[in-house]
């Protein structure tokens, strides 16, 4: 039975409308999700300007509606987590334990065929009469979503609510894993954290999480520093607007860390100006994660550098979607992880506008779409 879904749809132009797309039922090895909630990130403002048509939306929580034949991980009316890295398991990196940048399915590895391979079939999802691209091969601002079995993970707890579900799909796994599974933070450590949104928000609660003993917010917004105590930052940092580079920042950091600098920083601000400021955080052999996924061109004083520092850009937390997801509800479950508290607001798909606005405005620590 094919089903009609109202859907955000990018136009390809920098703007999108919400209409209906019509959604096939699932092939051999595809899910049928049922949408409840759709977190937001700037990566979907972003998609808005890929010069494509695409159904938008890459973070998400729902119900199995319909699996096909060969499907074995879930089965109709589980609560499940999407996720957009839907590894291979036989590829180069995936054989190494890298399944999140997979070289045949990631929609976001150059050269990987992510859009074919990771993508339900084309034409089961169309509009206007013809086949439309899902938003990291899942589009979940949409009433029903056609995926991959890899796509969706059961959700253990049946009465998480799918608002909280929703955020761990991109922001909350990318910023924990950040964390737990990239840099390895360890116990009694310091970390920095640069910018306090979501996905900052999300690296606070990690750092918790990994015992750090130190956790420096930095951000230019003092109500979000509050909040970001309340997540469990220690210590915070207003910073100037005119502190380029956050270097002054920087010798606050150094003070508090006895004059070394910390153990860890992590960027989460988007600004492609502070893709270097990391590394005047952290102390010599210090490390240094680019969180946000900054990927303008920008100048770097390598004195930054010296000596023995490390700096990483990992994609998605490093997420192994199986292994981390359930990960994550336990913690929420045990109560070492706060989502709701993350969620600024909720919206239906008609005030998608709006919702873009607050998030774009700062407004949001996370917004988040109901179905
Ligand atoms: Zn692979
Ligand atoms: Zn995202």
């Amino acid at each position: 039975m094919e089903r009609t879904s109202k859907s955000a749809i990018a136009k390809s132009d920098g703007t999108f409308i919400i209409d209906y797309v019509k959604v096939a039922e699932p092939q051999a090895d595809e899910v049928l999700v049922k949408m409840k909630a759709a977190g937001l990130c700037h990566t979907d403002y972003d998609s808005l300007n890929w010069g494509k048509s695409i159904v938008l939306g890459h973070e998400g929580a729902g119900i199995v509606e319909a699996i096909g034949t060969k499907v074995k991980n879930v089965v109709v009316g589980d609560h499940i987590i999407l996720n957009w890295a839907t590894p291979c398991r036989t590829c180069f990196q995936c054989t190494r334990g890298n399944e999140h940048i997979c070289e045949n399915n990631s929609p976001v590895v150059a050269g990987s065929n992510g859009y074919t391979n990771g993508h339900a079939h084309l034409d089961g999802t169309t509009y206007q009469g013809k086949p439309i691209e899902r938003s990291f091969n899942i589009g979940t601002l949409s009433e029903y979503t056609l995926v991959k079995a890899s796509a969706v993970v059961k959700n253990p707890n049946n009465n998480m609510s799918f608002a909280a579900a929703s955020i761990i799909s991109c922001g909350v796994m990318t910023g924990f894993g950040s964390v737990v599974n990239t840099a390895k933070v360890t116990a009694g450590s310091s970390v920095v954290v640069l910018g306090t949104g979501g996905v900052g928000l999300s690296v606070i609660q990690g750092a918790k999480v990994s015992e750090a003993t130190k956790i420096i917010a930095i951000d230019i917004n003092a109500g979000r520093l509050e909040m970001a105590l309340k997540f469990g930052a220690t210590d915070t940092i207003l910073a100037e607007k005119d502190d380029k580079g956050l270097l002054l920042a920087a010798k606050k950091v150094k003070k508090m860390t006895q004059n070394r600098g910390a153990d860890y920083a992590f960027e989460c601000t988007a600004v492609p100006e502070l893709g270097a400021a990391p590394l005047a955080m952290i102390r010599n052999a210090g490390t240094a994660v680019q969180v946000s996924g900054i990927e303008q061109e920008i100048t770097v004083d390598m004195n930054l550098f010296e000596w023995d520092k490390v700096y990483i850009n990992p994609l998605y937390g490093g997420c192994n979607p199986e292994k981390d997801f359930p990960k994550i509800v336990a913690h929420y479950n045990a109560g070492n992880l706060k989502l709701e508290e993350m969620i600024t607001q909720t919206y239906e798909l008609d005030d998608l506008e709006q919702a873009f606005t607050d998030m774009l405005s700062g407004k949001n620590a996370k917004g988040v779409i109901l179905f």
